[in-house]
C-alpha cells in the first residue's frame, strides 16, 4: 500500500483512515437505498405504488429524498433512477418521531370500485375528517365535454380531467374518515395515470341518473342530486366542490382560482383558506414562479342554487401551454388534489 512519504506516525495514519472512513461511511450508508427506474409516464404515485410503498407514509420521504432529481411540479423523469425510502429501519423511525403529526399506520382497508382497479383499496389513515361530509362535483361530464384544449394531436376534455382529480381528491378525503359523495360519475373511468384522458360520454350523476344535453337541466339535476344528500346529512359539516378547468384566451396568465357564494361568508373562508395553500405550495415547490390565484364569489348556479357551503375551484386553463402541464402529467393532477384536500382538512379544523 502507498502512503505519503512524509514524516506522519502511525497514530496519524489510523487517524487519516479514520477521517476517510467519515468521508465515505455517509456515503455507504445512503446506498442502502433501493433504486427504481421511472416508467414512461409514471408519477410518484404509480411509482410507489407499483413498488408496495403506501402512499400516505412514503410520499413525502420519497419527494425529500429525491428532490434534486424530480421535474416541475414534483413530476418523474421516465428512465431516471430514483430512490426509495427506507421502510421500517431506525432512520424511518427517527424521521416520524421528530415529526409526530405523522399519521399512524394505517389499519382499516375499504373498497370504493369507483376509483379503478388500481386504487380501489382505500387504506383508512387516520379520522381527521370525521363529521364531514363533501359532496364532489366534477364539472361536465355526460355529453358535455367542457372546455376542449389542443395538445398536438390530443384533444384535453375538460370533463375528464375535472374527473380525474376529483376522484384523487375524494380518495384523499376518505383515507381520513370524511363522508364523499361523487356527484359526476363514471364506473369505468377509475383514476388514471395517463396523460392523455381518453374522453368519453357515459358518465351519470348521482346515484344513476343520465345526465341531459341540456346545460339547465343538467346543472339542475346536480344541484338537486347535492340538496337531496345535504338534507339527509342535515346538520354535519357540509361542503359541495365543483372542480372545474377554464378554457380562456391563450395570452391569460391562469392559475388556480376558487369562487364562492357572494352570500356565505363561510365559503369565502374556505376558499381563502385553500388559496393560502395553493401559495403555499407553489412558493416551497416552485419558487419564483409566482402564484396569482385568487378568491372572489362568483354568480354560478351550482354554487347559488346548492344547500352546502360552496366552494368552485378552477384548475387553470386547458388551452395554456403551461396549464396544460398540470393536467396531462398524473402527478401534477395528484398534486392538486393533495393540495386541495390539505386545504379542506384545514378549513374543517377552522369552521367546523
Ligand atoms: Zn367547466
Amino acid at each position: 500500500m502507498f502512503w505519503p512519504k512524509l514524516p506522519i506516525k502511525k497514530d496519524t495514519r489510523i487517524l487519516f483512515i479514520i477521517f476517510l472512513a467519515g468521508i465515505l461511511l455517509p456515503f455507504s450508508l445512503s446506498a442502502q437505498h433501493t433504486e427504481v427506474v421511472a416508467e414512461k409516464g409514471e408519477g410518484i404515485y404509480r411509482l410507489l405504488t407499483r413498488c408496495g410503498y403506501p402512499i400516505s407514509q412514503y410520499l413525502e420521504p420519497f419527494i425529500e429524498l429525491n428532490k434534486a432529481r424530480l421535474g416541475p411540479d414534483n413530476t418523474l423523469y421516465a428512465g431516471r433512477k430514483y430512490k426509495l425510502p427506507l421502510r421500517g429501519d431506525e432512520s424511518q423511525q427517527d424521521a416520524s418521531a421528530a415529526s409526530p403529526a405523522k399519521t399512524p399506520p394505517a389499519t382499516k382497508t375499504r373498497r370504493y370500485e369507483i376509483f379503478g382497479s388500481n386504487y380501489q383499496d382505500v387504506e383508512i389513515v387516520d379520522d381527521q375528517l370525521k363529521g364531514a361530509v363533501y359532496h364532489l362535483v366534477a364539472g361536465h361530464g355526460g355529453p358535455d365535454p367542457g372546455a376542449v384544449g389542443k395538445y398536438g394531436d390530443w384533444q384535453l376534455c375538460e370533463d375528464e380531467y375535472a374527473y380525474d382529480v376529483t376522484l384523487r381528491l375524494a380518495r384523499n378525503l376518505i383515507q381520513h374518515g370524511a363522508t364523499v359523495y361523487m356527484i359526476t360519475r363514471d364506473s369505468n373511468d377509475g383514476i388514471r395515470e395517463d396523460s392523455y384522458l381518453k374522453p368519453d360520454k357515459d358518465e351519470i350523476c348521482y346515484p344513476n341518473l343520465r345526465i341531459p344535453l341540456n346545460q339547465t337541466k343538467r346543472l339542475k339535476q346536480r344541484t338537486d342530486a347535492v340538496n337531496n344528500l345535504y338534507r339527509k346529512h342535515k346538520g354535519s359539516f357540509q361542503r359541495m366542490v365543483a372542480i372545474h378547468v377554464d378554457s380562456r384566451s391563450h395570452g391569460e396568465n391562469i392559475d388556480v382560482f376558487f369562487y364562492h357564494d357572494k352570500r356565505s361568508n363561510t365559503g369565502r373562508k374556505a376558499a381563502r383558506i385553500l388559496q393560502k395553500v395553493f401559495q403555499q405550495k407553489y412558493d416551497q415547490h416552485q419558487p419564483g414562479r409566482g402564484y396569482n390565484g385568487t378568491v372572489s364569489d362568483r354568480n354560478l348556479y351550482v354554487v347559488r342554487n346548492t344547500l352546502p357551503v360552496a366552494i368552485y375551484i378552477e384548475l387553470g386553463n386547458i388551452n395554456h401551454r403551461r396549464d396544460q402541464q398540470r393536467f396531462i402529467i398524473s402527478s401534477n393532477r395528484q398534486a392538486l388534489a393533495n393540495w386541495m384536500f390539505e386545504g379542506f382538512l384545514e378549513d374543517f379544523k377552522t369552521n367546523k
